[in-house]
């Protein structure tokens, strides 16, 4: 019998465990404590609550772990692991230490339906959402845990396009009850779902990042499928009816393509269409996927598009690149290692 996994349930779903099981009400939240504090591997370490309720809790539930089935290792200390999900197929989770912050990127998605086309997990098509076990899995699993001091939703998938269980996740990360972590140690990164973004404004306090890409609808259109229906500016729009507090910070992704969306023009129109939006805009350079046309610029012309748009006022930064040497495009890995389960 598939046991329920415990590992990624709220408190108030652990409530409703302890209903059903017949167990106390109060014994939830010391559930909850040895899943997110205490970080227990079995329901038997579980040793304030009686030998009896353990033995009656174990019969349908788990904990629900899965440690990374591979990693590999970058010279700059990056790390992807892989992790299997709904039947053999893999997601990434990246580990980025840097100075005195280390980052973990993670998945929210077995591939993606967005179809954004400079993106090897668009490549991949959509196979699935992940629970929310199994996003805060990556976290839990991860060999550097105790090191951690951010978290990025920018791994495989649309997080806003499983909105339930990201919202889930967050909860247990930032609950007092859960890992009691700050929702400004935390961003989630979306190409834009209008209905979505508005319910995450409204339920999570974590940072919101946006991937824009491209300030032209037309432009944009062609690299990311989703402008079509839900466009720049609406999503501008609701973030500038949107009340962010000091704490909560809206920053916008821009991947950089030599030729396509590198023009003075380009920065001109950044400009007019975040006037007003205090936010920051983080320029990544592109990183190269198989049979994809699109290049990435030299890093000199990256750093004079981000010097043009600090000197129009808007606050920019270049992500450095990381793990170049293990296949920094998100979703290169998993897909080799689907393709070498499909030739066994
Ligand atoms: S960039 Fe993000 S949203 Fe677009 S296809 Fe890739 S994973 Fe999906």
């Amino acid at each position: 019998m598939v046991k329920e996994k415990l590992y990624g349930k709220t408190l108030n779903e652990l409530i409703a465990v302890t209903k059903r099981v017949s167990l106390p009400g109060f014994a939830a939240k010391q559930i909850a404590d040895w899943l997110y504090r205490k970080e227990t591997d079995t329901i038997d370490e579980m040793t304030n609550l009686s030998k009896k309720m353990r033995d009656t809790l174990s019969v349908d539930y788990e904990i629900g772990l899965t440690a990374p089935s591979g990693v590999a290792e970058s010279s700059d200390g990056t790390k992807k692991y892989l992790y299997k999900v709904l039947n053999n197929k893999y997601i990434e989770t990246a580990y980025i230490p840097d100075d005195d912050r280390a980052t973990i990127c993670i998945s929210s998605q077995s591939g993606c339906k967005m179809g954004c086309i400079f993106c090897m997990t668009g490549k991949q098509g959509f196979q699935g959402n992940l629970s929310s076990n199994e996003i805060l899995n990556q976290f839990r699993s991860l060999p550097e845990l105790r090191k951690l001091t951010n978290m990025v939703y920018m791994g495989m998938g649309e997080p806003l396009d499983n909105i339930n269980e990201v919202l889930k996740s967050l909860e247990i990360l930032t609950s007092e009850w859960g890992y009691g972590w700050s929702p400004t140690r935390i961003t989630v990164s979306t190409v834009g779902l209008k209905t979505n973004i508005k319910e995450f404004l409204e339920k999570s306090r974590c940072h919101l990042a946006v991937s824009l890409h491209s300030p032209f609808d037309e432009e944009r259109r062609k690299l990311m499928p989703i402008q079509r229906t839900n466009t720049v500016k609406e999503i501008l729009d609701i973030i500038r009816n949107f009340d962010f507090n000091s704490q909560r910070r809206v920053s916008f992704e821009y991947i950089l393509f030599e030729g396509v969306n590198d023009t003075p023009a380009h920065i001109k129109e950044l400009a007019r269409i975040l006037n007003g939006i205090k936010c920051r805009i983080n320029i990544i350079r592109f990183h190269h996927i198989p049979g994809s046309e699109f290049k990435s610029p030299d890093p000199t012309a990256a750093i004079r598009f981000k010097e043009a748009l600090n000197k129009k006022g808007i606050l920019t930064t270049i992500r450095a690149s990381r793990g170049e040497d293990i296949g920094a495009a998100c979703g290169l890995l998993s897909t080799i290692e689907q393709n070498k389960s499909l030739a066994l």
